[in-house]
């Protein structure tokens, strides 16, 4: 039976004693107890309310020292064991072998209100999986991870969540353009919550070092636990699983299609099975509409994970997890058979989630041509994808000429719309006007629900960049702004219209901004 929050917290008795954590090849194993680093100087910079809320605390919780200690990894509570677990991966499209949990730490599982979390800490040091890394992570990325997990999660997009981001009161060295100019900054740790951890890399570790007895054992826990509505484990209940993983991991990648998120690292360490949004890392959200765009520099050359492709490394991650649940089948025919739907499924999600975003309710086949029509155009210039969504809810159906200056914000340079471009644009709102007046819904309706699915407010990458500029000066104000900003991100909130902007230029080079690496 899992514990309740509150016992634990209420359970003022010694912890157990600290393990060592050597780094090792863990095999035959699911996972490692590892207890967190002690910390110099612990403080608590942010907590997620609705996550509080989720887990049964309360705002008096989060003022007792326990609090602060537990969630900085500066205290291990009585009945519970911390570990990490043991995963592999494929690094964009190469086998990399063990990575596992380097620096996080599973530190125990709740149950509220008939929901079963997972905490874990990140930045808390190392474990027998933290290879030749220190365990530890920054600010810088530990804000872009708390804030971030909780704004997709308000925007509606499966995701692993953030309960606290704390600081340790360490120094801890980074490269952060890996051009061997290492500096100090604040260590930071956030306490992320999620169903499970679990990863597609968790099982191909088993599969890759033929440890099908362990495999076996994993993927009997993962479907006990997480999938229980499947029913006893055995082949027939191993594909359905598959194909629910297969599902949960589409419907993901449409939402991040739909909000602009570019991952940056879709490895298949960094692919939840239970289909969220997992590792924030050098991930950004589309300004310029741009299939080609990563945030992620280390990914610039070939542009593996770039926003026009996260759909298709989807399915070829989603055939690394039937290749590791393989040995438990035993045949490939049903795991294939699956697999094979993936383009078409995966084409008519697309379409029916921009045709919710252009307002489209009822299904025709004309509008393929007009959504891939609209994609060519938003690529012809800068056009800002948050602001032009948004806008396009005002445009008036019987008003086509109007079109352009409907949407005209978005625009990043206006004088770079040429006339051809004008023209393209004014022959697209004719076929949208044509298109509208087959619907049954009228303005103030279609408005309204476009703006459910076309949110005014996302974390831009530069605001997020702003919010770490003021924390590293000790500033820690504009991360509760953002922090409360994000938890209404389709509403209007007329005080907030700052964040209602094209990216400035000052943005657009700097690093942290535009610029990412895997650095954290
Ligand atoms: P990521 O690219 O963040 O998904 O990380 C890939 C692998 O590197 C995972 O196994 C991480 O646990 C590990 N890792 C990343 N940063 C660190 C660190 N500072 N210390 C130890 N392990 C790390
Ligand atoms: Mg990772």
């Amino acid at each position: 039976m899992k514990l309740n929050i509150q016992d634990i917290f209420n359970k003022e008795l010694p912890a157990d004693p600290i393990i060592e954590n050597t780094r090792r090849q863990v095999t035959k194993a699911c996972f490692s107890y590892v207890n967190p680093k002690q910390t110099l100087n612990p403080s608590i910079v942010h907590t997620s309310s609705e996550m509080m809320d989720a887990l049964g605390l309360t705002e008096e919780d989060t003022e007792s020292s326990s609090f602060l200690k537990v969630f900085t990894g500066n205290k291990v509570m009585q009945d519970t064991k911390p570990y990490a677990m043991c995963y592999g991966g494929h690094q964009f499209g190469n086998w990399a072998g063990q990575l596992g949990d380097g620096r996080a730490i599973n530190l125990f599982e709740v149950t509220h209100n008939n929901k079963n979390w997972a905490l874990q800490l990140k930045g808390a040091g190392e474990t027998p999986y933290s290879r030749t890394a220190d365990g530890l992570a920054v600010l810088r990325s530990s804000i872009r991870e708390y804030l971030c997990s909780e704004a997709m999660y308000h925007l509606g997009v499966p995701t692993t969540r953030a309960l606290s981001l704390g600081l340790s009161g360490d120094q801890v060295l980074r490269d952060v353009l890996y051009d061997g100019n290492p500096g100090y900054e604040k260590g930071a740790i956030v306490c992320r919550v999620a169903e499970s951890f679990l990863r597609f890399g968790n099982y191909q570790i088993f599969a890759a070092r033929q440890d099908t007895e362990t495999l076996k054992t994993l993927v009997d826990y993962t479907i006990k636990h997480h999938f229980s509505h499947l029913g006893e484990a055995s082949k027939e209940i191993y594909l359905q699983f598959f194909k629910e993983v297969f599902d949960k991991t589409l419907e993901m990648l449409i939402q991040w299609q739909r909000v602009g998120f570019v991952h940056g690292v879709m490895n298949t360490d960094n692919m939840s099975i239970l289909g969220l949004t997992i590792d924030y890392g050098p991930y950004g959200w589309l300004e310029g509409y741009d299939h080609n765009w990563t945030p992620n520099t280390t990914d610039n050359q070939f542009k593996r994970y770039r926003y026009g492709q996260q759909l298709d490394i989807g399915l070829w991650n989603l055939y690394q997890l039937a290749n590791a649940l393989y040995p438990l089948i035993g045949e490939a025919e049903g795991l294939e058979a699956i697999l094979t739907t993936y383009t078409t499924k995966a084409q008519e999600a697309y379409i029916n989630m921009m045709r919710d975003k252009l307002g489209l309710f009822i299904q025709r086949d004309e509008d393929v041509a007009l959504i891939f029509d609209l994609e060519e155009i938003l690529q012809l210039t800068e056009t800002d994808m948050t602001i032009f969504f948004r806008n396009l809810s005002n445009f008036y159906p019987e008003n086509s000429s109007d079109g352009i200056h409907v949407i005209e914000d978005a625009f990043y340079v206006y004088d770079e719309v040429s006339n051809a471009i004008k023209s393209r644009w004014e022959n697209w709102f004719k076929n949208y006007e044509e298109r509208l007046k087959k619907e049954q819904v009228a303005f103030e309706e279609r408005k309204e629900k476009m703006n459910l699915t076309n949110p005014k407010y996302v974390l831009r990458n530069y605001m997020a960049q702003l919010a770490i500029d003021n924390a590293n000066k000790g500033d820690y104000e504009l991360i509760d702004q953002l922090f409360k900003l994000l938890k209404n991100p389709y509403d209007e909130q007329p005080e907030n219209q700052k964040w209602f902007v094209k990216r400035p230029e000052w943005a657009r080079h700097k690093v942290g901004c535009s610029m990412l690496s895997c650095s954290s």
